[in-house]
């Protein structure tokens, strides 16, 4: 689902279900693009495509943790030091995170999908800077969803905003390309964020961004330009089903 308002991105949201589970995953997405916060979408636009069984893949999600900081500064600050940890140059990424702030897209916007950051260069290699590449085709397998969704709200946390990052951000781990995924949300009351990477896992960093910005987006930090067009296809189209991580005893 994806919807807008005269040109501007309001929401989206990416799900791969059985069929008997469709009439109701639709009704909770239009409901969800009628009241977000970034306001009402006028227009609204479902894809709905068929996946054989045989293509999907069954894969682990991310361990999650929390990282508690006080501030938007301090939440930064701790995902700048965790992407040098992961080898990647400050200035590379202090540029990519400036981008995103003042809104990735053509006019300060906000993209539709995520920026890719070329980490040796640091340039941009989505194709289209107003679309970016969205992730898809990818959910909690059926028979751990009641799960994961018990799962969460035992930990304190709102379960379907997470989930949904949650499992994003295990299919773009999932990419060998990919050294590690910033995220904060488009949504101008919600200021929790993420970094990712396969070493570390899902790393929620509960201020990322500053209250009532409707700015946010992704960034994923790419090694190399080599094998792109081969990227963007994984993370656009290759099916995966998640499971929950066995450590964490889901
Ligand atoms: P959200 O977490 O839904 O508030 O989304 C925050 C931002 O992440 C959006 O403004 C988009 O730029 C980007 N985004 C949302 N969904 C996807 C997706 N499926 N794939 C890639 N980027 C996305």
């Amino acid at each position: 689902m994806r919807s807008s308002r005269e040109n501007i991105h309001i929401s989206g949201a990416e799900r791969l279900l059985d069929f008997d589970q469709l009439e109701e995953a639709m009704s909770e997405m239009i409901q969800r693009a009628l009241v977000h916060p970034r306001g009402r979408a006028a227009k609204i636009c479902l894809t709905l495509e068929t996946v054989a069984s045989q293509q999907v893949r069954r894969a682990p999600l991310l361990s999650l943790s929390t990282l508690q900081v006080k501030s938007w500064q301090e939440g930064r600050q701790r995902a700048v030091d965790l992407l040098i940890a992961l080898g990647l140059e400050r200035q590379i990424v202090e540029n990519a995170i400036a981008q995103l702030a003042a809104g990735p897209a053509p006019q300060s916007g906000v993209m539709r999908g995520a920026m890719l950051i070329d980490a040796t260069t640091g340039q941009r290699l989505e194709p289209d800077q107003a679309r970016g590449v969205r992730v898809s085709r990818m959910d909690i397998e059926p028979q751990a969803q009641k799960e994961v969704r018990q799962f969460l709200p035992a930990q304190g946390l709102a379960s379907q905003r997470i989930t949904e990052a949650w499992v994003l951000a295990s299919k773009v781990a999932l990419a060998p390309q990919v050294i590690a995924e910033l995220c904060w949300s488009d949504d101008p009351d919600y200021l929790t964020g993420y970094l990712a990477s396969r070493q570390n896992g899902y790393q929620r960093i509960t201020h990322l961004k500053k209250a009532g910005s409707p700015i946010g987006g992704r960034i994923f930090f790419i090694r190399s330009r080599d094998n792109l067009p081969a990227l963007i296809d994984f993370l656009q189209n290759s099916p995966i089903l998640f499971y929950p991580p066995e450590v964490q005893g889901v």
